[in-house]
């Protein structure tokens, strides 16, 4: 027996001396290179006591070790668990304790404070944003030659958590055919092949930059210039060098606000894409206009990993996520789950390969959203139009995307409504120049209270991830509801639709 994923994205590609890897500084590591390194670290996660099916929890900074450390946990039959670098050692905790890894990997700064995450002990290991710490000194005492742990299709590969509509995160377990199946697809879409250089500024603890981005150029045996993140004068200076890049919207509108962004720059590029948050019809006639490429955009979440998109060849529809990949069936279906015609509103549900196997340890979750058919309600709302092309018109979920990273109100409500003076809370997103919207957190007071919109914020930037903060927080006398009782998100995000308007409102 194989291992799926490990065999079909790295195993080709042991003893290539070609580049894989192409750092800042202009060094490279070539796809032998990792392919080593993944051994070591793969021998040593065993020697470890990480056994098949076992999670590894990683929560550090963008290397070429840290996916070197996601490739060695495939190699020994473990369930890779990434964690957004943003999160604080409350949140942390959480994860540990509901996903029970055999090992955790974070930054020598983080396990400083172990204790507060680790409460009850568990085996820590360290790895640094230059890639060094006690996992890559322990990794070169063990042998680079290392068999792959035996893994079949329907095994867990990953565990991505999502933020919960009920405030608590939920794990999506992502098998190692979930996982190829998409990479294959996507690969084939969009056409990458072994000369293709991606410009890789995506973080790596999300679906986007680990799966649609690596694994594609993995199997495809491209190179990637890896970024430790988004800079636009870097990717400016970068670009030249590159056929194809992968972004949220905000990194467009990013090089979009610099003139030395120019049409000159990018002639050699064959593909940019953009996923993880809509893209304003506007920001890709712009960008047409500066550089005379079509953005291509499409659609996927975390459980599901991608959906649909717009087409290679033939008409890339600004405002559209374009038509479902081969082998994902899409369907827009009404309140009571009747099949909706072309052109109306409803919830949109898919099925295929790409469809992940459920919430890790929420049966119940699971059952709402994950019919025993396979069809999946994404929560989003859709339409597709008269030609076939996939809208997304918003979200049933209430879910705000902040910077392409997403934050469900929920969670930072129940922290704010416990504070003193707090009657209770509405967390919004609003249009943001910059990151696409900006959280906004409106605040109905208690009977005599002052509560202080500084020290609320101040309060919760230990507890919440920074791109969960609210950027500003509004104190009123009673929050807007409808005859049932809910409270009218929609009227709130119409009264401040304009509080960031002005350009100097980051933070
Ligand atoms: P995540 O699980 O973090 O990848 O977030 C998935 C969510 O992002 C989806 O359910 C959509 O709401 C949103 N999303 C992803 N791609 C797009 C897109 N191209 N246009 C609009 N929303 C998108």
């Amino acid at each position: 027996m194989t291992n799926t994923l490990f065999d079909a994205l790295m195993a080709p590609h042991k003893g290539e001396a070609r580049d894989f890897l192409i750092l800042p500084d202009g060094s490279s590591l070539s796809y032998d290179d990792i392919h080593r390194l993944s051994g070591r670290l793969a021998n040593l996660l065993t020697a470890q006591g990480v056994k098949p099916g076992d999670r590894v929890a990683v929560q550090v900074q963008k290397s070429p070790e840290a996916l070197a450390l996601y490739l060695a946990t495939i190699r020994a039959g473990a369930v890779f668990l990434p964690l957004n670098t943003a999160y604080t050692p409350a949140e942390i905790a959480y994860f540990v304790g509901d996903a029970e890894p055999a090992l955790v990997v974070c930054d020598p700064a983080r396990a400083a404070r172990r204790d507060d995450f680790l409460p009850d002990g568990g085996k820590l290991m360290t790895l640094d944003a230059d890639g060094k710490g006690d996992l890559i000194e322990a990794a070169i005492c063990h042998a680079e030659v290392q068999n792959p742990v035996p893994r079949r299709g329907d095994d867990l590969a990953a565990i991505l958590y999502t933020s919960g509509t009920t405030g608590r995160s939920k794990g999506a377990m992502l098998s190692h055919d979930n996982l190829l199946s998409n990479a294959r697809v996507l690969a084939d879409a969009w056409r990458f092949t072994s000369e293709d250089v991606l410009l890789h500024a995506l973080p790596i603890f999300h679906t986007h930059g680990l799966f649609v981005a690596s694994n594609v150029l993995m199997l495809a045996g491209g190179a990637m210039i890896w970024l430790p993140k988004f800079d636009a004068a870097q990717v400016i200076e970068l670009l030249p060098r590159a056929t194809s890049m992968m972004g949220v919207p905000t990194f467009y509108t990013r090089l979009l606000d610099r003139p030395d962004f120019t049409g000159e720059l990018v002639q050699k590029m064959r593909l940019f894409t953009s996923g993880s948050a809509p893209l304003l019809a506007e920001t890709h006639r712009a960008f047409e206009d500066r550089t005379g490429h079509r953005i291509l955009e499409r659609y996927g979440m975390t459980e599901t990993n991608m959906n649909t998109s717009n087409p290679y060849e033939g008409e890339r529809r600004a405002g559209t996520v374009g038509f479902p990949l081969p082998g994902v069936a899409l369907r827009i279906t009404g309140e009571d789950g009747s099949l909706l015609p072309r052109g109306e509103i409803g919830q949109i549900e898919v099925r295929g390969d790409n469809v992940f196997q459920g919430y890790w340890r929420m049966p119940d979750k699971t059952a709402e959203d994950l019919a025993p058919d396979g069809w999946f309600r994404t929560g989003d709302l859709g339409m597709i139009d008269p030609d076939g092309y996939v809208v997304i018109v918003g979200r049933g979920k209430d879910l705000i995307i902040s910077g392409g990273f997403n934050i469900y109100p929920k969670e930072v409500e129940l922290l704010i409504d416990e504070m003193p003076g707090v009657l209770e809370s509405a967390v919004i997103g609003v249009p943001h120049p910059d990151f696409g919207e900006g959280v906004v957190a409106v605040i109905a007071r208690a009977e005599g209270a002052k509560p202080d919109p500084d020290a609320i914020i101040a309060d919760l930037s230990d507890r919440l991830a920074r791109f969960k903060q609210p950027k500003k927080v509004m104190i009123i006398d009673e929050l807007p509801r409808n005859t049932m009782g809910k409270v009218q998100k929609a009227a709130l995000r119409a009264e401040y639709a304009e509080l960031f308007s002005g350009r100097d409102q980051t933070r």
